[in-house]
């Protein structure tokens, strides 16, 4: 991902700032959640200034910046954050230590009380660019129309199929030590990967503990100069081919292999596949990266005029800090084109 480097100018041009602006809350009438449809008898059928499709951490932090600038926002989320399966999160200011739902819990809570922004639970399963904007379409078949579009969609994780493996996924079979290192740190760990991966990987966790294991599961591609600095540092490479994680409850006890043999371990990090999660984007004409992401430019915009991605979608950098930026920093640059377009 190109790294985002905007001059204070570009910002200010871009992003307005507008946020640093006083702000009336008392204009707004706190509300319970009004329906979707009762909503949009209130309003004309024109509906949203945006709609939000994916409203975990980068969808809800652009939720609250566009509702904060009274745009009429809908989000519609099918409830599967990549991290769903981890018992407690890390790294992110103020929620160390609490579940992926109590955060997102908060924050939809927080949201819900601006009036300008709705909720609609479901999956959106296509979109088109209309006269005036877009239409998104639900699997239930609702159909919602909107100026811009945000994709705030994730990445969904691509398990291999050995057993075990995605039920200890994000439990004990981790892929980040910034997200889950401290709490597993000096322990009994493994490393599943193989050539290049496998060097970067056991040079990383080698910070967390000492006490590490390589499972290149299958014969080793590293090199001559890769393996002998591994031993180096203590690090014992098993090649073998894994066929199971006995697991309770996603806590790995053994790696069996298939040969018979077995080993404990705490947990173990490894890189996965990933596929977005919604094919929306793709479908409706977004650049791709060479990695699959949808690719944006430092606004957050995609190849098509008026539709933004946010979030785990268009970066490799994965943490809910990362995230919300996008989120935050997306809602800002949208109202900005809304404001420019309008005035
Ligand atoms: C196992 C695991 C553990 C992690 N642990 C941590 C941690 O401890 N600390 C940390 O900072 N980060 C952690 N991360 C990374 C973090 O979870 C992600 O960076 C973050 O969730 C990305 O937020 P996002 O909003 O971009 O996407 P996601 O959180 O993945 O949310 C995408 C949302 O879009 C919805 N969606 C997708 N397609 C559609 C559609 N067609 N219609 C409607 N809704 C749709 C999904 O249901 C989902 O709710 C972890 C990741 C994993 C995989």
């Amino acid at each position: 991902m190109k790294e985002i480097r905007l001059t204070r100018r570009q910002i200010l041009k871009n992003g307005g700032l507008v946020l640093a602006g006083a702000f009336a809350p008392s204009l707004f009438t706190l509300s319970p959640l009004t329906t979707i449809e009762k909503y949009i008898a209130m309003t004309d059928k024109t509906v949203f200034d945006v709609i939000i499709i994916g409203g975990s951490y980068a969808g809800l932090s652009a939720a609250l910046a566009l509702g904060r600038s009274m745009r009429k926002v809908l989000i519609i989320d099918s409830g599967k954050p990549c991290n769903r399966q981890t018992p407690y999160s890390h790294n992110f200011l103020t929620q160390d230590g609490q579940t992926p739902k109590q955060i997102s819990e908060v924050a939809k809570n927080q949201i819900s009380k601006y009036d300008t922004v709705k909720f609609h639970e479901g999956i959106a399963v296509s979109g088109m660019k209309t006269a005036d904007g877009f239409e998104i379409k639900t699997q239930s078949g609702e159909s919602f129309g909107a100026k811009k579009l945000l994709f705030a969609t994730g990445v969904a994780d691509e398990m291999p199929a050995t057993k075990g493996f995605a039920e200890c996924w994000g439990i004990s079979i981790l892929h980040c030590p910034y997200c889950h290192g401290y709490e597993i740190r000096d322990n009994n760990i493994g490393i599943i990967a193989n050539g290049e991966t496998a060097f970067e990987m056991c040079r990383l966790i080698n910070h967390w503990s000492k006490n590490l294991t390589l499972f290149t599961n299958g014969k080793s591609v590293l090199t001559a100069e890769q393996t002998k600095k591994i031993k180096q540092h203590h690090i014992q490479i098993i090649e073998g081919e894994i066929s199971e994680f006995e697991h309770s409850k996603g806590n790995i006890q053994n790696i069996l292999f298939k040969d018979g043999s077995k080993i404990s371990k705490v947990a173990v990090f490894t890189r996965v596949g990933f596929k977005q999660h919604c094919e929306i984007p793709r479908e409706i004409g977004c650049e791709m990266t060479e990695q699959n992401f949808i690719k944006v430019d430092d606004f957050n915009k995609t190849s098509i005029h008026g539709v933004f991605a946010a979030g785990d979608n268009t970066s490799m950098m994965r943490a809910i800090a990362i995230a919300s930026s996008a989120g935050t920093r997306t809602g800002a640059f949208m109202n900005k084109e809304l404001i420019d377009e309008a005035f």
